[in-house]
């Protein structure tokens, strides 16, 4: 049976790619799903009654991860709700690709505040629960992009980069408290985010990727609900690419 059952996970941007696989696969495993999306009402209205199909507890909850207030209020539902949180998934981001000499500082902004400002938010509303109830596991959603800098990228590059150092000092600071905290660096994986680019680009990508193909949010995904079960329990500020070998 899987140690996930019966916990409850936040998974920010849950609507839609590797957010909304994320939700299915704890929801599958047995965790309840408490899930952020922006605008995306219809898909989050859908998924909920999928969720809800395994046998657990839902609850949707439209929020824009750059602003405090809101994100509190997730944490303060969740408590009301579920009385409990174990799980944090700081998934929600967005790109706005442009050459840097290109790049307007209201795309650099919104990058950098959806990506890492959400990421501290989310983070910063649960971190007081964690900390009284001596537990906790969130896994913060970079990219290979955050490692190796991509071109037209030096937006995403630098919060994904962010959320990494983030997400180390903070493994450090809360590890007493049993808390662990990990990073997951997709590559090139099939959601919208990636359906948004030229197919010749594509093309490109798939030359860069040793196994040949995108990945699927759901390998992603199983990586999360790993990350956050118990044999995953000596693992804190670790950064797993999922990326078919993009950034060997
Ligand atoms: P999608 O574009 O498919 O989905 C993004 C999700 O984030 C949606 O649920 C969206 O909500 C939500 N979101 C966007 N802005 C906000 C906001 N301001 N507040 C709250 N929620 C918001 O993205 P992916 O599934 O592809 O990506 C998920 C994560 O994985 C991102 O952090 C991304 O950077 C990362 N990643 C993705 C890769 C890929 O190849 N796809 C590669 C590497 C990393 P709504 O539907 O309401 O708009």
């Amino acid at each position: 049976m899987s140690d996930l059952r019966g916990k409850t996970v936040i998974i920010t941007g849950g609507s839609r790619g590797i957010g909304k696989a994320c939700c299915l696969e704890f929801a599958k495993q047995g965790a309840n799903v408490v899930f952020t999306f922006n605008k995306s009402q219809k898909e989050a209205d859908d998924l909920v009654v999928e969720i809800k199909k395994f046998g657990v507890d839902c609850l949707s909850l439209q929020t824009d991860v750059r602003d405090y207030d809101q994100c509190y209020a997730v944490v303060q539902k969740t408590l009301e709700h579920f009385k409990q949180v174990e799980i944090l998934v700081n998934n929600a981001g967005i790109k706005k690709d442009k050459a840097l000499f290109m790049m307007l500082a209201e795309e650099w902004k919104d990058v950098i505040e959806t990506n890492l400002y959400g990421t501290f938010n989310m983070t910063k509303a649960a971190i007081i629960t964690f900390l009284k109830q001596k537990k906790g596991c969130i896994i913060n959603m970079s990219s290979v992009s955050g490692i190796v800098g991509l071109v037209g990228q030096t937006n995403y590059s630098a919060s994904k980069a962010g959320i990494i150092g983030f997400s180390k000092a903070l493994a450090k600071e809360v590890a007493a408290y049993g808390i662990r905290v990990n990073v997951v660096c997709p590559g090139f994986i099939e959601t919208d985010m990636v359906g948004s680019l030229r197919e010749d680009l594509k093309k490109e990508i798939l030359k860069l990727v040793p196994l040949k193909r995108l990945g699927t949010p759901e390998e992603v995904a199983l990586i999360c609900t790993f990350l956050a079960s118990e044999k995953a329990s000596y693992l804190t500020g670790e950064v797993i690419r999922v990326d078919g070998g993009l950034a060997i």
